[in-house]
């Protein structure tokens, strides 16, 4: 995957299961309908990587979302 800051940490095979965001470290988990099809599952990574926020300061103790 070229996407930068995203870096697939599991995969199943040849298809992406899961990917951390090397800014924030928040995990992303591709659901299990869209692992058959590895276009589908990088599809959703890259997805919701680019919907969430990176958190300016990662060790903040509350967080509220
Ligand atoms: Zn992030």
């Amino acid at each position: 995957m070229a996407t930068r800051n995203l870096r697939v940490v599991k995969w199943l095979g040849t298809v992406p299961a899961a990917a951390v965001c090397m800014q924030c470290d928040r995990n992303f988990k591709v659901p299990l309908e869209l692992l058959k099809r590895t276009s589908a599952a990088q599809e959703n990574l890259r997805k919701q990587f680019m919907e969430h926020q990176c958190k300016p300061e990662p060790e903040r103790p509350d967080v509220s979302r």
